[in-house]
């Protein structure tokens, strides 16, 4: 059994879908289930049509929604869908559309709404994608059926990022996914991402991009073979493509790697995603829907030819950085300074990205849409605070960076002349880390790229130590 999600970018148009229903039908032998998003745009387009309802534009709402059905119903129209599957299509699009025009209306009248009834609305983006997918390959000929995933996925009610009850949920899941021993009469389950249901019954989401967790959940419960992850892009990059244009997809890493990078910007794969199947040692594989021949990138636990893998496998980067700079000439004798400091950022819910600290001096790195001036108000009254802003930080990640010695120093040679600091090489040592000003992120990048990816082969025989 496997499990295939796709991404809204790999179903935005009919040509899309008909190309995703093929590579469905390509592992019909190996028991795919199929995990969708919404297709294309449409969760932004039902979170615009919420916005302009609450600002009382329910005029404008209602023309998003129309226009939401519409994109649907042409598609299903390109499609060919035929009966009876054409007929259901309309009745259940139709039940939508009006479902989500009352609940607009409120949303206008009252200028008001909660997080619950966001979930709601949002739903239906992928509630229109399963069923327009689910009867494409039907009207194919090849036996599917419908997963209500709010059936099976029990969160929190922690709204529009609620959080999954695995204990709740896993039982769900297998009863739900009761695969048949032979392939003779497989229906292929296909279910939204994304969604799913509070104990009290109400619909609940994940979370943007949360579609990506609801194949690992799925596919963890079920002891998957593996779990693919089809998107628009080939697969993970040795660095963002939009700096380097000759970017190469990393065939292979392992799950701390890619935890990193998806943490530093990878945007192929949702961070937490990886977590049910690193448990289980489920591979992940990362393919692009426009062009299935590549062989993407395959993540998981450990590699056996992993002392051939590259020293360093990807640059990522983070901007929108702050810098907090702490003093305190007392801090050697004061034991519990670090402790003081860690209290204010936990009392104000601030993920640090990075810290460095000295005898005299911590510095804490955290996104720009962190208010500083609480932390700072609470923090100068044990300590000198000053900020820095526009900084970026620069992490390079590879399993195999601890086994070269010299590394931090060829780095550092490489941006000799940056401004760089808060160096840090976490305690896994699958990365290194530091804090650049954000308008060097360009030449930095290249720069370290250039460097470990055009020269590596000389580079590895250079360097590489034994054990
Ligand atoms: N459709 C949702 C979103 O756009 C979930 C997902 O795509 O994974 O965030
Ligand atoms: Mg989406």
């Amino acid at each position: 059994m496997i499990v295939l999600k796709f991404g809204g970018s790999s179903i935005n148009s009919s040509q899309a879908i008909r190309n995703v229903a093929d590579i469905i039908y390509s592992k019909r032998n190996r028991h795919p289930i199929v995990v969708l998003s919404a297709c294309g745009d449409t969760t932004d387009n039902l979170l615009a049509s919420i916005k302009a309802a609450r600002d009382g534009e329910f005029e404008t709402a209602l023309a998003s929604v129309d226009s939401i059905y519409t994109y649907h119903q042409s598609m299903a129209a390109e499609l060919e869908i035929g009966s009876p599957w054409k007929e259901k299509f309309e009745e259940e699009t139709g039940r939508f559309t009006a479902e989500l025009r009352e609940l607009l209306r409120g949303v206008s009248l009252l200028r008001d709404i909660s997080r619950k009834s966001i979930d709601r609305i949002v739903s239906f983006g992928e509630r229109f994608s399963t069923l327009l997918m689910m009867c494409h390959v039907n009207t194919q000929g090849i036996d599917a059926h419908l997963v209500e995933s709010r059936e099976f996925m029990k969160t929190t009610d922690e709204h529009t990022r609620a959080k999954p009850l695995l204990e709740e949920s896993e039982p769900l899941i297998q009863s739900t996914f009761n695969l048949p021993e032979d392939d003779g009469n497989y229906s292929i389950p296909i279910a939204q991402g994304f969604i799913g249901s509070t104990l009290e019954g109400d619909i609940s989401t994940l979370g943007r991009g949360g579609s990506d967790y609801t194949a690992s959940i799925i596919g963890a419960a079920l002891e998957a073979e593996t779990i693919e992850i089809w998107s628009d892009v080939d697969g993970i990059l040795t660095a963002d493509p939009t700096i380097i244009d000759h970017a190469r997809v990393i065939k292979e890493m392992t799950f701390r790697e890619a935890s990193e990078l998806a943490y530093f910007g990878a945007r192929v794969l949702h961070p937490d995603t990886i977590l049910p199947a690193v448990e289980l040692d489920i591979p992940i594989q990362i393919y692009n829907t426009r062009n299935p021949e590549s062989d993407g990138s395959l993540i998981r636990r450990d590699f056996p030819d992993h002392q051939e893998q590259k020293v360093v496998k990807s640059i990522a980067y983070k901007e929108g950085i702050q810098v907090l700079n702490l003093t305190s000439t007392r801090m050697f004798q004061a034991h519990d300074f670090l402790r003081k400091v860690f209290e204010v950022l936990d009392r104000h819910q601030v993920v640090a990205d990075l810290v460095s600290t000295s005898e005299v001096s911590v510095s804490i790195a955290f996104a720009k849409d962190v208010d500083p001036q609480p932390l700072i108000h609470e923090i100068s009254k044990f300590s000198t605070v000053s900020m820095e802003n526009r900084k970026a930080i620069v992490c390079l990640v590879g399993e195999n960076m601890r086994a070269y010695k010299g590394l931090p120093g060829r780095i550092f040679k490489e941006l000799e002349n940056f401004h760089i600091n808060m160096i840090s090489q976490g305690a896994s040592e699958v990365n290194l880390s530091f804090v650049i000003d954000e308008a060097d992120i360009e030449p930095v990048v290249r720069t370290l790229h250039d460097a470990f990816f055009a020269e590596e082969e000389k580079y590895s025989q250079r360097t590489m130590v034994s054990g």
